[in-house]
């Protein structure tokens, strides 16, 4: 398994503050599925470096300095699921996988697969491909492409 980081700590304690509350060690091992015992030693080290406010037995609220980190990896998330499932990827997979790949992604792959679904956006449309792709992810089966669509394809190329 893909050691924890930072990021996937914080995530998980601004997922748990929901605002303002306190995120509680026995909550965080669960999301996080590590022991509580674990959990505290973690906390004690990002409390050290000021990425939580932390006190034994009363729970954990972020920095500012932690939220911000919460805050992009939030962005990053929501950008890898909204990619994975214009790819056609089944939503709970996608939010699984874009929970991990938010983690480990080069910043040139992220920043990629952003503008990759910004362009997508710009349309307002699903383009043909995608939609095509879509079709032979949930149908196991690639058509032929049709004539017409190459010659579309043709007249988009420059
Ligand atoms: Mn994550």
């Amino acid at each position: 398994m893909r050691k924890k980081t930072i990021e996937d700590y914080v995530e998980v304690i601004y997922n748990l503050q929901n605002g303002s509350k306190k995120a509680h060690t026995n909550d965080i091992a669960s999301a996080l599925e590590i022991n509580p015992a674990s959990v505290t030693e973690i906390l004690q080290k990002l409390h050290k470096d000021r990425f939580v406010n932390y006190e034994k037995y009363s729970g954990v609220t972020l920095t500012k300095k932690g939220k911000k980190i919460a805050i992009q990896t939030e962005s990053k998330h929501r950008k890898l699921k909204q990619f994975l499932t214009l790819l056609g990827v089944d939503k709970k997979i996608a939010e699984k996988d874009a929970c991990e790949m938010e983690h480990i992604l080069h910043k040139e792959t992220m920043d990629t697969i952003i503008k990759f679904v910004e362009v997508i956006e710009k349309c307002g449309m699903t383009p043909f491909w995608l939609e095509r792709l879509k079709e032979y992810v949930k149908k196991g089966k690639l058509k032929k492409c049709p004539d017409q669509l190459k010659e579309l394809c043709k007249n988009y190329s420059y």
